[in-house]
């Protein structure tokens, strides 16, 4: 089946082809990424900020643009609630793809969203958003004695505190620490998840890390941090 045909949208409004069309090629591309992808994608499209609270239900997350909720929904604010540009908005539904994808395959974990700065750096990276600092500038911050979080557990604090500016900054991070362990190398990133998610503790992740990239986490964040 194409891409299009596994998409079911819900929508109170028409929705632009481009975003249909948005939709499937960012589902074509994590299909490529993955290997493979779940049967039927539910998208969900607010165009009201009260639609978007009705439609994340038990999730609240202002800052979102959209979001992937435990079922594989993926919910998204209507380009005009967003303010994005159509290739900003693009990249978005691309990085929530990208969620998708993760949930559908690794569903049935203890928690499906572990480790927090694997899930959202891969997707920054697929996605490349555009709110991701450039490498140099990230490096600067950090010699500047900024210590950032490589968080395992996706715990809702961490994206509650932050601001939009905060987030922008562990996102960055997070994607640039992610592209320097698989070398760029993204399916890498998911092979190792697939190999962590037989064992999903703590101590399977620090196993499986190791074994993947040849160091301990500690050691790989000392290196790239230089
Ligand atoms: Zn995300």
């Amino acid at each position: 089946m194409s891409a299009a045909g596994r998409l079911i949208f819900h929508s109170q409004r028409s929705i632009a082809t481009s975003v249909q069309r948005s939709c499937a090629e960012a589902y074509a591309l994590n299909e490529k990424l993955f290997g493979r992808g779940p049967e039927r994608v539910v998208v969900v499209i607010a165009h009201s900020v009260a639609e978007w609270r009705r439609a994340c239900r038990y999730y609240s997350f202002p800052l979102a643009k959209a979001l992937v909720l435990h079922d594989g929904t993926l919910v998204l604010k209507s380009r005009a609630l967003t303010g994005y540009s159509i290739s900003n908005y693009h990249k978005v539904i691309i990085h929530e793809m990208n969620h998708v994808f993760w949930c559908a395959l690794f569903r049935g974990r203890r928690n499906v969203w572990d480790p927090i700065w694997l899930v959202e750096g891969l997707a920054c990276l697929v996605a490349r958003n555009h709110y991701l600092l450039p490498l140099s500038v990230l490096k600067a911050r950090m010699r500047r004695g900024r210590k950032l979080p490589l968080p395992y557990r996706y715990t809702g604090k961490i994206l509650r505190l932050a601001s939009r500016r905060e987030l922008e900054l562990y996102y960055s991070y997070w994607a640039h620490f992610a592209a320097w362990l698989c070398q760029g190398r993204l399916a890498r990133l998911v092979a190792f998840t697939r190999a962590f998610a037989h064992r999903p503790t703590r101590m399977g992740y620090h196993q499986s890390f190791e074994r993947f990239f040849g160091m301990s986490e500690k050691t790989a964040r000392r290196i790239f941090a230089e």
